[in-house]
C-alpha cells in the first residue's frame, strides 16, 4: 500500500498544498478535548483553529470566505486529517455546497463566510417523526403572507447537534395542493427565534447529538428563504449527494490507518489468528480497496468538472461496508484495546452501526441506484 493512497490529478499544485498543511499542523496539532467538553464544543474549537490556519471552506470562493481553490484541494485537507486521526469539520462542506447552489448572492455574502469561520454553526431540519426515508411526506408547513413573510409550523426529528448551532437548514411544505417534490422549500432558520424549541434526545450509547426540533409559529422573513418555492427537493438532493459522497470526509485516510494496522497483525499473528478473523481481515482490505478505487473515480469526475450526484449512494453503500467490518472486525482482533488509531475502537464501533441509517438508509441507496443510476424504474425523484 502507498503511503498515499489517493492519487490526484494535479500531483505538483495539490502537493504543495498538502506540504503546507503538514507544516502548519506540526505547529497547530489538534488539540487536548477538555474534561467534561461536549464533542460538538471541542469540534467548534478545532473548526475555529482550522479556520484561523485558512484550512476551512478551500472550494469556496474567496467572496463567500473560502479561498477559492477546487473541490479537490478541501479533499486533501481533509485526507491529511483523516490519515492522522484527526476530525474535520463536521457539517459545513455539503451545507456550504447547497449554499452555493441555491441561495441568493446577497445570502451567499452574509451567510457562508460566518459558516466557514464558525461564527455561526448550521444544522440540518430534514428529518420529521413520519418522513425520514420518505422525506417528501414531511408535513412541516410554511404559510404565506401577503406582505411575503411566511409561519412555520411543524416538527423535525434527528436534528443532529441542534443544541449547538445558530442555524437550521430547514425544509417545509409551502403548498399543499402541488406534488409532494415541488412543493418543499428550504430556509435558513436563525434557531434563537421565538417559537423555536430544541430538546435533545439521549441515545443508547450515552450521547445527546439528536434532538427534536419544535417549530410553534416560527416567522421567517422571505430573505430567509434560500432559493424559489419548490427547490427545496432539489437542494435537499444536493445537499445529500456531498454528504453521501466518499471525497470529502478524510474517512478513507482514517479507514486506512486501521485496516494497515490490522494488516501487519495479521502477519505478524499469523499462526495465532484463527482462521476466520484472519479472512475477516481479508475482506476489510477488499473492501477498503474496492472504497479507494471508487474514491480515484470520484476524483477523475471531479476533475473533469462534474458535481456530486445520485452515484454517491454508491460510495455511501460502499463506505457503510467498510466502516462497519472494519470496527466489528477490529473489536475481534484486539479485544482488550478499545483504544485504537484514530481514536476509541468500541466508541466507533457503535457509531458505525449507525451508517446504515444517517444520510439515507441503505434500502434508500439502493433504491437511488435503482432509479437514478440504473434507471431500472421511472421513480425518477429520488
Ligand atoms: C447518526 C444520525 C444522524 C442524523 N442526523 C440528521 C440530521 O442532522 N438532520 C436530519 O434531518 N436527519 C438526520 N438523521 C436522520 C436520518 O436521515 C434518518 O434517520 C433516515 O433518513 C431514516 O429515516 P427514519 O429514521 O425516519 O427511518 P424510516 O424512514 O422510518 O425507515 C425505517 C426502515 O424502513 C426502511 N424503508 C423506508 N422506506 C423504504 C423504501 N421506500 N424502500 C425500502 N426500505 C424502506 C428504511 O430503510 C429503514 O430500514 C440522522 C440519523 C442518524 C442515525
Amino acid at each position: 500500500m502507498t503511503e498515499d493512497p489517493l492519487d490526484f490529478g494535479d500531483p505538483a499544485d495539490l502537493e504543495r498544498l498538502r506540504t503546507a498543511f503538514r507544516a502548519w499542523l506540526a505547529e497547530h496539532p489538534l488539540p487536548e478535548r477538555l474534561p467534561d467538553e461536549p464533542l460538538p464544543v471541542f469540534l467548534h474549537r478545532w473548526h475555529r483553529l482550522l479556520h484561523s490556519g485558512g484550512w476551512v471552506g478551500l472550494d469556496v470562493p474567496e467572496v463567500y470566505g473560502g479561498r477559492g481553490l477546487t473541490s479537490l484541494h478541501q479533499v486533501a485537507v481533509s485526507d491529511e486529517l483523516g490519515a492522522r486521526g484527526a476530525p474535520g469539520v463536521p457539517r459545513v462542506g455539503y451545507l456550504a455546497h447547497a449554499l452555493l447552489e441555491f441561495a441568493s448572492e446577497d445570502q451567499r455574502r452574509r451567510l457562508l463566510p460566518r459558516m466557514l469561520a464558525g461564527d455561526d454553526v448550521w444544522c440540518q431540519g430534514f428529518s420529521e417523526p413520519g418522513a425520514g426515508s420518505d422525506l417528501a411526506g414531511m408535513s412541516t408547513y410554511a404559510a404565506r403572507h401577503d406582505d411575503g413573510h411566511y409561519t412555520v409550523r411543524g416538527q423535525k426529528l434527528w436534528t443532529s447537534y441542534a443544541q449547538y448551532s445558530d442555524r437550521c437548514l430547514l425544509l417545509a411544505r409551502t403548498d399543499r395542493t402541488a406534488r409532494p417534490h415541488a412543493s418543499v422549500t428550504a430556509f435558513a432558520l436563525p434557531l434563537d427565534r421565538p417559537g423555536v424549541t430544541v430538546r435533545p434526545l439521549r441515545a443508547a450509547n450515552g450521547d445527546d447529538e439528536f434532538c427534536e426540533l419544535f417549530l410553534d409559529d416560527v416567522r421567517l422573513e422571505e430573505s430567509e428563504r434560500i432559493g424559489a418555492e419548490g427547490d427545496g427537493w432539489a437542494l435537499a438532493m444536493t445537499t445529500v449527494s456531498y454528504e453521501r459522497n466518499a471525497l470529502d470526509t478524510g474517512h478513507l485516510s482514517k479507514y486506512g490507518l486501521l485496516v494497515e494496522r490490522l494488516r501487519r497483525t495479521a502477519h505478524e499473528r499469523r499462526g495465532e489468528l484463527p482462521d476466520g478473523l484472519l479472512s475477516e481481515i481479508g475482506r476489510c482490505v477488499v473492501d477498503y480497496e474496492v472504497l479507494l478505487a471508487h474514491a480515484r473515480r470520484r476524483i477523475a469526475e471531479r476533475l473533469a468538472g462534474q458535481p456530486a450526484g445520485p452515484e454517491s449512494s454508491v460510495d455511501k453503500l460502499l463506505m457503510t461496508r467498510a466502516e462497519q467490518r472494519l470496527y466489528a472486525t477490529a473489536l475481534k482482533v484486539f479485544p482488550q484495546e478499545v483504544h485504537g488509531p484514530g481514536g476509541d475502537v468500541f466508541a466507533q464501533y457503535l457509531y458505525s452501526r449507525a451508517a446504515s441509517v444517517y444520510g439515507g438508509t441503505s434500502q434508500i441507496q439502493r433504491n437511488i441506484i435503482a432509479q437514478r443510476v440504473l434507471r431500472l424504474t421511472d421513480g425518477a425523484d429520488r
